[in-house]
């Protein structure tokens, strides 16, 4: 039975750790945070063994990848999945059910007690379990309430529990059945005022599991016929109907009806219905949970002696089989003297001893506050307290290989913290994460390695990923740390058995083109006839027309970068949407998919403590999200955890421009994890309606009034365009405007103008529109998305999204002076085909590609025009040789579904 433990991602500037536990059989994932799923791509790892995800917290942190990493993980043919979480892990994924959803894979979610009961101290019980694995939840939690409190904003469910039912109690009342008024959740559904904000007890328990069914309505069977077969599986829902072959749906039904109800079902339909209203709040009964896994391996049997058996006189057969399964066998032998007697066999005479349990830990200890809990549920548990120790007899049934320590600030450097780690058997090894003392390597090696090239062509457009090869800082009195701790490193592979000690997979090193080059081991290589491309670029650049470059206006003067530019799914090269635009008067961000936080680091560095990345989200103003596609949005939590990290906090808020089902998923999540809004200082995360700043051109085609429902302060339509002259005043700007375009969600585009008479036309997700023609006339730079080849444009259609020709039409048709294309399918990893002879038909329009990093002010886009041609070259030369399993692995997951856009 050969298991192992390796590392997908470290702590970086754009990732969190994350742990497989590998069998042959399958794969088990501790935490998922941002790219978890980009940086399992460039791992080249397989991902259909995959049983289950196992997050030490909720939240952005540790969970903000998982939304992406189950549509990987159902778009590559897993089945069934676990997500196993601390207490809240339900409404933490029901609060994505707007845009996390697939037919085909059945997910069971199970939360782990926020503390230890004493049953549990006393013998655990796996919180996962299957034919090779024990998994245990330790549940972790911070023991001082008051700074434990300000870190993490636990408190902010009290903002919507005054929302809630006035007999809404912290503490979940453990009912068999109905809510803390004893009605039953049917009766309540059906009143013509419910609302799931009221929801209680178990039957807000009850809501959040039927609405994350409802996401993967393979999870459960179909419902019953119902008495008007109208009604039945009549809706047309995104959702394909659960797959009839799916042996799971017997393992989970849905809870039987209380005797006395009337048979009703209450499933898909019912919670549909309240889909885009919040759920019921959620607060946490303990102080930032966190959560330890124990993972045990299988005992091995012993090797069966055959030439012991057969000396012993053992039957050939099944008898043997009970022999190796431990049991004693009784059969009769030649007594010597022409009769028979009974001889009796011992499992032991005939069979090796056997091998223990092998076991692995994660431990989350997010702050030195967590440590009591964690002691304690060591010491107070003989099972856990078993495994950390280092006597003989407890080593003997479990043999403890691995500890992987994801620890936040101060937690490495605490003497009880060291203490414990020391209680461990002297041949664990201990893997050891601590932001403070981690270096911070470039994670997406490929695209880093190519940024170093195109600084060649220049260097001021395209800059050098940050990143540190060094630590920070230096762990005090390292010689003191049990002597096999290990560093958390990205690619670091531990066989638990047979048991090795943690070794780096050789391939993260292979395919490693950019570390040998920033250590100075190897110089960048850049083919002769690329560098002849890039000169002859850089002398057509130079050519152009000093004016064009050097007085732009305030508009032209605004910093444009690409922080991700793939559609659906992250490439090798790109990351999926985003776009940055910097001005002195306040920085936007145009969609905000998985791994913005991530690009923003890479594009200015985190190091510094105010300047860099913390700078720029310092001066972001607004975040515009054109649409609830996964693809744009997933990131923006992320995003608004680091903002609640300034310190000190933003002298202004920070206006949120989106749909509705934008702004319920961050009030959602929010319950979970501070992000800023609803914040006192008034300073925090403004909700503005994308449908209420709307363009009312002659004629255009809108989207009906989006429905306004509960009491709704925070996001009324009047509320929303009175904030729009805040909004205005806070950027500085004259007009923003959002255009209703044409995708398969609701979705808008975004007009900004400027007092200098500029305007920045973004199309969001659309196919052609005439809409976003009407109201972006004479646009200064249009970003337009441009997701499929000119040979594609059916397929185009059929997605709602463009063709590159498409895009230029609209924009040959407003007369844009600049067009920026975005949004490339996976089909075109490095540069979408057939756009330079474009560019050479109108040389009164600069039409130009979005290249993730690239920082290019609007003045300089004709500059960005003359590079394309090598750029061209340099992709189809340098680019190449990286042809590898990394392009085959996304193609592989790429199967027409789409990921999200
Ligand atoms: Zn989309």
């Amino acid at each position: 039975m050969l298991w192992s433990a390796s590392t997908i991602s470290a702590v970086s500037s754009d990732t969190e750790p994350t742990v497989v536990v590998q069998f042959d059989a399958g794969k088990y994932i501790f935490n998922a945070g941002e790219n978890t799923g980009r940086a399992w791509l460039q791992g080249r790892s397989k991902w259909a063994k995959a049983k289950g995800i196992f997050l030490t917290q909720n939240g952005t942190q540790r969970g903000s990848g998982l939304a992406g990493l189950t549509m990987f993980l159902a778009d590559a043919g897993v089945k069934s999945l676990d997500v196993v979480g601390p207490e809240g892990v339900s409404h933490f994924l029901a609060s994505m059910r707007t845009y996390l959803w697939r037919g085909g894979i059945n997910v069971k979610v199970a939360e782990a007690q926020a503390t230890l009961t004493e049953t549990e101290k006393a013998k655990p019980t796996p919180i996962f379990k299957d034919s090779k694995v024990n998994i245990y939840a330790i549940p972790l939690f911070a023991s001082s309430s008051e700074t434990s409190a300000q870190n993490s904003g636990v408190n902010v469910g009290e903002k919507r529990k005054r929302d809630a039912s006035p007999d809404s109690t912290t503490k979940r009342p453990h009912t068999e059945r109905g809510g803390t008024d004893g009605s039953n959740l049917t009766s309540r559904i059906a009143s013509p005022d419910f609302t799931p904000l009221a929801l209680t007890g178990e039957h807000a328990v009850e809501w959040r599991k039927l609405t994350v069914e409802n996401m993967f309505p393979a999870t459960t069977a179909p419902p019953p016929p119902t008495t008007d077969p109208s009604t039945k599986q009549k809706k047309k829902g995104k959702n394909k109907a659960a797959d009839p072959d799916t042996k799971a749906v017997a393992a989970t039904p849905t809870p039987a009806p209380a005797p006395e109800e009337p048979q009703k079902h209450l499933g898909r339909k019912d919670v549909l219905a309240h889909r885009d209203r919040l759920l019921p709040p959620f607060q946490s009964s303990v102080s930032r949970p966190s959560l330890g896994y124990v993972v045990v391996g299988p005992a091995v049997r012993g090797k069966f002696d055959v030439a012991k058996a057969n000396e012993l006189g053992v039957p050939k057969g099944p008898i043997r089989g009970k022999l190796t399964a431990g049991q004693d066998v009784t059969f009769e032998v030649d007594d010597g003297n022409g009769g028979k007697v009974q001889k009796t066999v011992h499992p032991h005479q005939v069979v090796g001893p056997s091998d223990p349990p092998h076991v692995v830990m994660i431990l989350d200890v997010p702050s030195v506050d967590h440590i009591p809990s964690l002691v304690s549920a060591f010491n107070d548990s003989p099972f856990y307290s078993s495994l950390r120790s280092q006597n003989e007899t407890h080593q003997k049934e479990h043999v403890v290989h691995a500890v992987f320590h994801i620890l936040g600030n101060d937690v490495l450097e605490n003497k009880t913290y060291r203490s414990f780690m020391d209680g461990f058997s002297t041949t664990t090894h201990h893997i050891v994460s601590s932001r403070q003392h981690a270096p911070d390597p470039a994670t997406f090696t490929s695209a880093a390695v190519n940024q170093l090239s195109l600084g060649q062509l220049d260097s001021q457009m395209f800059p050098p990923h940050h990143y540190r090869l060094e630590s920070l800082n230096v762990v005090s009195g390292a010689s003191s740390l049990p002597s096999n701790v290990h560093p958390f490193r990205t690619g670091l592979v531990v066989d638990v058995r047979p048991a090795r000690a943690p070794a780096l997979d050789e391939a993260i090193a292979k395919y490693d083109r950019f570390h040998p080059v920033a250590a100075g081991d190897t110089a960048l290589v850049i083919p002769e006839d690329v560098k002849k491309a890039f000169e002859e670029a850089q002398a057509v650049a130079t050519g152009l027309p000093v004016k064009l470059l050097d007085s732009p206006s305030a508009t032209e003067n605004a910093l444009v970068i690409p922080l991700g530019t793939s559609s659906a799914l992250p490439s090798k090269y790109r990351n999926v949407s985003s776009t940055f635009i910097q001005r002195q008067e306040g920085n936007i961000l145009l969609d905000c998919g998985e791994g913005t936080w991530g690009q923003l680091c890479r594009a200015f560095g985190r190091d510094d403590t105010s300047g860099g990345v913390w700078e720029v989200l310092r001066n972001l103003k607004c975040i515009y999200i054109s649409h609830i596609h996964g693809d744009h949005h997933i990131g923006l939590a992320k995003v608004l955890a680091m903002r609640k990290q300034l310190s000190p906090p933003p002298q202004h808020p920070l206006y949120l421009v989106g749909t509705r089902p934008v702004h319920l998923y961050i009030r959602e999540q929010s319950d979970i994890e501070d992000l800023g809004v609803d914040d006192p200082s008034g300073n925090g995360v403004v909700s503005i309606l994308s449908d209420s700043l709307n363009f009312r051109g002659p004629e255009t085609q809108r989207y009906s009034r989006v429905q306004q429902r509960d009491r709704e302060e925070w996001m009324g339509h009047s509320r929303s365009v009175a904030l729009k002259r805040q909004l205005c005043a806070a950027l500085g700007l004259k007009n923003f405007t959002t255009v209703d375009v044409d995708h398969r969600t609701r979705c808008y585009g975004l007009v900004l103008d400027y007092p200098d008479g500029g305007r920045i036309v973004f199309s969001g997700d659309t196919q052609p529109t005439p809409n976003l023609v009407k109201a972006g006339q004479n646009a200064t730079l249009l970003i337009h998305e441009a997701t499929m080849g000119d040979d594609q444009e059916e397929l185009a259609a059929q997605k709602a999204h463009s063709t590159i020709g498409q895009a230029l039409a609209i924009g040959k048709e407003m007369n844009a002076r600049n067009i920026m294309l975005t949004h490339f399918s996976a089909r075109y990893p490095k540069m979408p085909p057939a756009v330079l002879q474009m560019n050479d038909a109108d040389p009164n329009t600069t039409i130009v590609l979005a290249f993730d990093h690239a920082q290019v002010r609007i003045a300089d886009m004709p500059k960005l025009k003359a590079y394309l041609p090598a750029l061209e070259k340099f992709f189809g030369d340098v680019a190449s040789v990286e042809e590898d399993a990394e392009e085959a692995a996304v193609i592989e997951v790429d199967t027409g579904v789409p990921h999200a856009g």
